[in-house]
This record gives structure tokens, C-alpha cells and sequence, in this order.
């Protein structure tokens, strides 16, 4: 459901108009269980504690509107206080404030009745105890989510004049502690990283442990130093086998800026920081920024855009040239194009590693290879017939189907064969879960595709990655020679890595070949499959074979 969403003008009409029908109408902030107020600026604000209205803390237990506001959608409860029943219909929405930021609220209607109503649960004598266990977590002693959000709230109206910042941490591959030495350990980790934490805290400062490893603080921001960056493995020490694994922690931290903010909000920008660092380990903390904010939200935006462009075929592949020595063109690579409607072409670096922190990635993959098929379905009649088409495979995809059974329905379903359809896949494939897509690639391999290694060189498993891995061709960056000043060496490796290709009986393919000096010394070190600029760029399929056509299938 699509919450309705007031602006704070809108929103007094309507408690107004209300209060003709119900005995109380008042804003409330579930997650802070706190009444919203209007202020002299005309924004509303979090205030005193919802409780205070009626009863002695008795309500967050079973809140009717944390219910509302999570489910979005209306829920009625009836409370009891002092031989009073108290009837509540909890309605959610959406204020927008004049700052841009809305807030998620919910209005409550009350009806207030001289008695007990029938439906009263009268078992909430148990209810004050369990809701103070109800705002921490019971394997750390830290805040949960909830009780973070409720005292980060309560801290800063303690101290209004404090600037505060908002820390969240992230172990990283916490899940393969798991994995490894068990859940007893993870958990252990757990505890001990809540440890180190709280122990850092002074007055009014928070601790929260908000889902798995996440964990967050609330300190004065005058407070962050290198000292809440917890990078040092040190600290972790005699829990798990450092040989086995290597603790690495990273955080995202919102210096705040809005003291209106909702608390999850500001959780979020720090959560945004921490996520621009997410698999990168070399840094340990990020900054949140508002540009930040704005990157993801048109990341977002791309992302919505991308579903449906998938959709209406808005994707379609482009393909360039791969050539021998001789300049006859063997096959082609196809690379994804995005025609928009209006005629704009956008490129794959605007969309692909977008698309890649989503599963949407998955969707677009497939339909390139379906295009790559049916085009090679085309051709199998034709003077085209021994064209191949190497395909991009994110590693992304290995994750969330079986390539495996794809391709193989994939060449049956055009009735293809399999080693005119080419495989690339890049190292970074091997760095997640290793064992499991090195088994797949094989699996691929074994069953007759052609698997190509992109990008070779530009990872970091290059050489070991080779020994486990049956693999056809590695595709061989320009990049490599033109990113160095020592072009000698540079070339002594790449011919190295030539003359043990041949010995392992790989092809390799050069690509970003833009002169025909670099064409020329490449096939001096003894490369004989290029791609690049240079023969051609990437173009639509019509245009591909027309240049085949044309020259008679040799473009040099
Ligand atoms: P890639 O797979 O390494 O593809 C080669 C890229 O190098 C292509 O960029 C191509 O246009 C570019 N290139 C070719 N020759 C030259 C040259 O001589 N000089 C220079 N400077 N560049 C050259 P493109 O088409 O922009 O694609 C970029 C990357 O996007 C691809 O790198 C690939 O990683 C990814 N990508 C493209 N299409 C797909 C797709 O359908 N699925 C997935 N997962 N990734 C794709
Ligand atoms: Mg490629
Ligand atoms: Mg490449």
C-alpha cells in the first residue's frame, strides 16, 4: 500500500477535523514511540513519549501503531488504564516537512470509554518487564534495533546543544565465520565485538546491535577518531584461527546534520557511506556525504528505468569484431547497448555495475545470450555459419541461476553449437565462494562450451587461478601495456604469459587493440586473436554483417 502523504498544513486540518469524531487525535513516531509536535517552524518534531498520555509505559509492548506504521496499514486495538478503555484505530502516512525529509507517522484516533471493554487483555501486568527485555538484544546485552532508535532519540533531546555522529559497523563476510568454525564461534564474535563497543562509550553515547553484525553507535561527533575504527585485528585475538580467516571490519558514519531526522534515517546514511565501501577491504571507514545520497538515488532511479527497458527490449547487442593475424574476422563479442526510446545509445558503464548491486543484472545477462543465440541460429545456414559469439557473464548470475542449465536449454532451444556460443567470465568470479563456481566453470567447460577469461591480468588471482580452472582463451587487456612506464617489463610478462598459454594450450585473445603498432607488436610476442578499435568498434548486428559481407570476412 502507498501511504497518503500530508504536508504539516494538511495535517492539522485533518487531527482537527478529526477531533470532531474522536476523543484524542495525535501524531505519533512508532519506531521512537513519541508524540509529534508542531513547532514554531512549522515542522513537526518528536516530543514526549507516547506513554505519558495514559498509562506508565505499559503501551510499547504490543503497540498497535509500531504495527500500523511497519504493515503499513490501519490496525485498531483497545487498551486499558485506571477502569478506562482506550480504543485506538491507527492509521499510517507520511508527513512531508519542509526540509524534504518525510516521516513515516502514524495518526492515532482514540475513543475513550468509562470501563473495562470485554476485549481488553488483562495479562499486561507482565507487560512493563518484557518490554524493557523487548529493547535489548538478548545475545549481546547491547540496544536492538529498537532500543537504539528509542535512546539515540532520548540522548539527543538529553543534550540539545551536543553534535553527535552515527557509526555503523559491518563485519566483513561475517557469514563465512559461520560457515568456518561454526555458529558458536560467530556468536562469540558477536559478543566480544559488543564488548569492545560499549567500552568506548561515555555518557549519553548509544550502542545498538540492529540485525546480524551490524552493529551502531551514537557518539559525541567531536569524539570520532581513529579509536572507532576498528581495523585492527588485535582486538578480535584468540577467537578464531587468524590463518583461517582475517577479521576485517568497516564503517559507515553520519555526522548528524538534522537533529529532526528520524533515527532510522540517520542510520541509513550511515549505512549508504558504509555501503561505497562494501567490498573493497583496503578501506576501513567511510564518511557519509550528501552526494552519496544522490548517487544512490539515481542509481535507483537507473535501476527502475533498466526493469522496464529490459522489458520493452530496450537492450540489444552490439557486436565487435574479433580478428586473426591475417585480419579475418573469426567471431565477435556482443556487447550490450541501451537504445532508448529517443534514439540515445548508453554505454555498459553506466548501467552494468548498477545493475550488478541489483539481481537485475541477471535479467539483462540472460537476454543478451538469448539475442547472442538466436543470432547465431540465424547465421548457421549462411556464408556465417563459422562465426562464434563470446557472451559477458557476471559473476552475479552464478549466484542467482544455474548458468550451467540455461546455456544448455539456451543451445538447445536454437539447436546451436555449443562452441559457436563463447563464454567470458572475469576472475573476480573465483574471489566469492570459489570452490562452488570453479566447479560450475568446469562443469561448462567439460560439456563443450569455450570459456574465455576476461579482463586477465586485472585481478589479483591471475596465475593460481589457472591452475584449477579449465579455461580456452584469456582475453588480455591493451590496458596492461599502456597503464605502466615500464613498457619493457610489462611486455617481457606478456609474452610470458603468451608462451605459457601455448603451453597450456590456451589461445589468447588481445583486446583494446587502437594501432597498428600495438597490433604489430602483439603478434611480435607471439598473440595471433585480437579485438580492439583499431579493426572495428563495437556496432549494431545489421552494420556487423555488412562489414563481413563487404570485405569478404577480412578487415585489415
Ligand atoms: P569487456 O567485456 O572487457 O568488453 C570490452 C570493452 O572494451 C567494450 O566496452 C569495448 O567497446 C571496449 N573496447 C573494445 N576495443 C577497444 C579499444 O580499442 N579501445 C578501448 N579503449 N576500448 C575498447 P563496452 O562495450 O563499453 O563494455 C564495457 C564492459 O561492460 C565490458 O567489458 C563488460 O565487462 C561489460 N559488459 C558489456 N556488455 C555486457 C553484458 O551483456 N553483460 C555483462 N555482464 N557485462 C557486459
Ligand atoms: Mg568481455
Ligand atoms: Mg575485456
Amino acid at each position: 500500500m502507498k501511504l497518503s502523504v500530508y504536508d504539516p498544513i494538511e495535517i492539522k486540518q485533518l487531527i482537527d477535523q478529526m477531533l470532531g469524531i474522536y476523543d484524542l487525535v495525535r501524531l505519533v513516531d512508532p519506531d521512537e514511540c513519541r508524540v509529534l509536535e508542531l513547532d514554531e517552524k512549522g515542522r513537526y518534531k518528536p516530543s514526549k513519549e507516547c506513554y505519558t498520555v495514559w498509562s506508565t509505559k505499559q503501551r510499547c509492548a504490543n503497540c498497535s501503531s509500531y504495527k500500523a506504521c511497519h504493515s503499513e496499514t490501519r490496525v485498531e486495538k483497545n487498551e486499558y488504564f485506571q477502569n478506562k478503555t482506550f480504543h485506538i484505530l491507527s492509521v499510517p502516512l507520511e508527513i512531508s516537512n519542509p526540509d524534504g525529509i518525510n516521516n513515516r507517522c502514524v495518526m492515532e484516533c482514540i475513543t475513550i470509554r468509562e470501563g473495562i471493554d470485554e476485549s481488553v487483555d488483562l495479562t499486561r501486568d507482565g507487560i512493563i518487564s518484557t518490554e524493557e527485555s523487548m529493547l535489548l538484544d538478548s545475545l549481546t546485552g547491547v540496544y536492538n534495533s529498537d532500543g537504539f532508535y528509542k535512546f539515540v532519540r532520548q540522548s539527543i533531546l538529553n543534550e540539545p546543544d551536543s553534535e553527535w555522529a552515527i557509526i555503523i559497523y559491518d563485519v566483513v563476510k561475517f557469514k563465512m565465520i559461520n560457515d568456518i568454525f561454526g555458529r558458536d564461534k560467530g556468536n562469540a564474535v558477536l559478543i566480544r565485538f559488543a564488548d569492545i563497543l560499549r567500552n568506548k562509550l561515555i555518557d549519553n553515547e548509544v550502542c545498538g546491535r540492529l540485525k546480524g553484525d551490524r552493529f551502531a553507535l551514537l557518539i559525541h561527533a567531536d569524539r570520532f577518531n581513529d579509536g572507532f575504527v576498528i581495523s585492527d585485528h588485535q582486538e578480535f585475538s584468540g577467537l578464531i584461527n587468524e590463518n583461517l580467516f582475517k577479521m576485517n571490519v568497516q564503517a559507515g558514519v553520519y555526522f548528524v546534520t538534522n537533529k529532526l531526522m528520524p533515527i532510522p534515517s540517520m542510520c541509513d546514511r550511515a549505512l549508504i557511506a558504509l555501503g561505497t565501501i562494501k567490498n573493497d577491504i583496503t578501506h576501513h571507514v567511510s564518511i557519509f556525504n550528501e552526494n552519496m545520497l544522490e548517487k544512490m538515488i539515481k542509481e535507483q532511479h537507473i535501476i527502475d528505468e533498466c526493469e522496464k527497458a529490459i522489458a520493452e527490449g530496450e537492450f540489444q547487442i552490439y557486436l565487435q569484431p574479433q580478428v586473426e593475424e591475417d585480419g579475418k574476422i573469426a567471431g565477435a563479442e556482443a556487447l550490450a547497448r541501451w537504445i532508448r526510446p529517443n534514439g540515445e545509445i548508453v554505454p555498459p558503464r553506466e548501467f552494468i555495475s548498477i545493475l550488478e548491486k541489483s539481481d537485475l543484472i541477471v535479467k539483462l545477462d540472460t537476454c543478451i545470450w538469448e539475442q547472442a543465440a538466436r543470432k547465431l541460429r540465424d547465421w548457421k545456414d549462411s556464408d556465417k555459419k563459422d562465426l562464434y559469439i563470446s557472451v559477458n557473464i557476471s559473476p552475479k548470475d552464478f549466484f542467482h541461476i544455474d548458468v550451467y542449465d540455461f546455456f544448455e536449454k539456451l543451445v538447445k532451444k536454437y539447436d546451436i553449437d555449443k562452441s559457436k556460443l563463447k563464454l567470458e567470465i572475469t576472475e573476480t568470479l573465483m574471489m566469492n565462494d570459489a570452490i562452488k563456481q570453479l566447479a560450475l566453470v568446469n562443469k561448462l567447460h567439460e560439456n563443450g562450451f569455450e570459456i574465455e577469461i576476461d579482463d586477465f591480468g586485472k585481478g589479483f588471482s591471475s596465475l593460481s587461478l589457472l591452475k584449477d580452472l579449465s579455461a580456452d582463451t584469456l582475453k588480455i587487456d591493451m590496458e596492461f601495456l599502456r597503464e605502466t612506464d615500464n613498457s619493457k617489463k610489462s611486455e617481457s610478462i606478456l609474452g610470458s604469459v603468451i608462451s605459457m598459454s601455448d603451453s597450456l594450450d590456451m589461445n589468447v585473445i588481445t583486446e583494446g587493440i587502437e594501432t597498428k603498432d600495438q597490433f604489430d607488436r602483439m603478434i611480435r610476442l607471439g598473440c595471433h586473436s585480437f579485438q580492439g578499435f583499431y579493426f572495428a568498434r563495437p556496432m549494431p548486428v545489421e552494420s556487423f554483417e555488412e562489414l563481413f559481407e563487404n570485405n569478404k570476412g577480412i578487415i585489415v
